[in-house]
């Protein structure tokens, strides 16, 4: 488990795929662009911090300390205007935000980051970084008395998003946060207050004003990680123009490389289409629950495609997400009933395979599509073993304890329920049920089965008869 295996990334800013090295052995600092916190997540942006949370996972696995660092954006254009429009102030809408986001990200099993830094309360760092700018000459006020960043200054801007900068309108300026690559231009540092800000600003050394999206991940993710750190991720629409223009004034600023590999996942789709409010299709998390689906399935689903794939959402795809999970759960449960004392050397030879190729796939780009099927492929084997009493207690202890470990991985299995004593009521109606069947009654044994779901319990029949167990709540 903490063998340190070369492990390879797809570096966006080379766009290819290298051999993962860290700065300091055995370390590893990341920076992940956290919510705007100016509404409910949702399931597109869960992909990307679910795809995160596997990286940091299998790099923990591997042996790393991870320094994960993910921001909460809570200044910018559409946070000022989510307040106003609620009438109440910033920090009272977006600490609102921010606590659903928590809660999100808890119901998903995802593990916390180390810092949680807010944009609000590193308003002096930004500042700092925007002297240096102006004193280097790369920021230049502009008639507005906003601070830009003058793009033609940086040789290397362009490199990440792979921008031509002959393409670049010279001079032109750009003062909102977003914007497309086609607009790319000077964008801005410091936008000095307009009346549409109402009561948002800071009175600084740059004048009464508040810092541009971009400088706020550029100030958090230097004070906690320091002026060059290992991997940056975000959502491949983060790309440009965020993560180029957080380079352009980290790198300006510093005169060193900001970050040695950047990591970007694809988009999400929801049955086919962009998901949008528009086209019926958006669901935040808390949608998906509200119909009733089990965030753990929801997890498995969006983790469960290459992150550098277009993923496709699909309430089908979220049924077959939940059988999976059901499916590993069952197999671990029923890896504690194991009684046998039979031996035949053949889980070893498989738990070996599952380790190579598992831990080859994860490897591998975090390939965890194929790192699930060759699990799926590996129970499966098991299985047939387990139906034949050839499996000891003494392996399938061994196996359940890869798949606790291959769990800190996935986060789907969690304490599986063993050791269940059936009331007595429940237990006579399982023996009903075994004696329909043998009578050939099936329509009876039907719905014997149908009411013990009712009461929350799972019949599994297998080669060595009925089995049960308590249904998840
Ligand atoms: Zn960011």
């Amino acid at each position: 488990m903490t063998k340190q295996k070369r492990i390879c990334i797809f570096n966006t800013l080379t766009r290819r795929k290298e051999e993962f090295i860290p700065i300091l052995p055995g370390k590893i600092k990341i920076y992940t662009c956290g919510p705007t916190v100016y509404d409910y997540a949702h399931i597109g942006n869960f992909r990307a911090f679910l795809f995160e949370d596997l990286l940091k996972r299998w790099l923990e696995y591997r042996g790393f300390k991870v320094t994960h660092v993910m921001n909460l954006t809570d200044v910018d254009d559409k946070t000022i205007k989510g307040s106003q429009q609620k009438a109440i102030p910033l920090r009272q809408f977006t600490d609102f935000y921010a606590k659903a986001f928590f809660e999100d990200i808890k119901t998903l099993n995802i593990k916390n980051a180390d810092v949680y830094p807010r944009a609000t309360d590193h308003v002096p760092e930004m500042v700092e970084i925007i002297k240096t700018l102006q004193a280097k000459g790369y920021g230049y006020i502009g008639e507005d008395k906003s601070i830009y960043f003058s793009v033609c200054k940086f040789p290397d801007y362009g490199k990440l998003s792979h921008l031509k900068m002959g393409e670049l309108k010279a001079g032109a300026r750009v003062s909102q946060d977003e914007y497309a690559k086609e607009e790319a231009q000077d964008f801005a540092l410091w936008k000095a207050w307009c009346v549409e800000d109402g009561d948002v600003y800071w009175e600084t050394e740059l004048g009464k004003g508040r810092p541009g999206w971009h400088i706020e991940c550029s100030a958090m993710s230097m004070k906690y990680l320091g002026e060059t750190f290992d991997i940056h991720c975000g959502g491949v629409d983060n790309m440009f123009p965020h993560h180029e223009n957080e380079i352009a004034q980290s790198e300006a600023g510093t005169g060193k490389k900001f970050v040695n590999y950047w990591m970007h996942n694809e988009h999400l789709q929801v049955e086919g289409k962009k998901m949008s409010k528009s086209f019926g299709n958006f669901y935040t998390l808390r949608d998906l629950l509200a119909k009733g689906h089990d965030p753990i399935a929801i997890r498995y689903l969006l983790m469960s495609t290459h992150y550098r794939q277009q993923f496709n959402f699909t309430f089908e795809g979220l049924e077959a997400a939940k059988a999976a999970v059901e499916r590993l759960r069952n197999f671990v449960r029923r890896l504690h009933e194991v009684e046998s004392e039979v031996e035949t050397g053949k889980v070893a030879v498989l738990t070996a395979k599952l380790e190579a190729c598992f831990g080859g796939s994860m490897d591998d780009d975090l390939n965890v599509a194929t790192a699930l099927s060759s699990l799926f492929d590996f129970i499966r084997e098991i299985n047939i073993l387990l139906d034949a009493n050839m499996v000891s207690k003494q392996e399938a202890a061994e196996v359940g304890g890869l798949m606790m470990r291959l769990d800190e991985v996935l986060g789907v299995v969690g304490k599986v329920e063993v050791a269940e004593v059936l009331p007595q009521d429940i237990d006579a109606l399982v023996q009903k049920r075994e004696e329909a069947r043998k009578a050939k009654n099936w329509k009876e044994a039907d719905a014997i089965r149908t009411q013990l779901k009712s009461m929350g319990i799972v019949l599994e029949d297998t080669a060595q008869g009925v089995r049960w167990h308590k249904e998840k709540a």
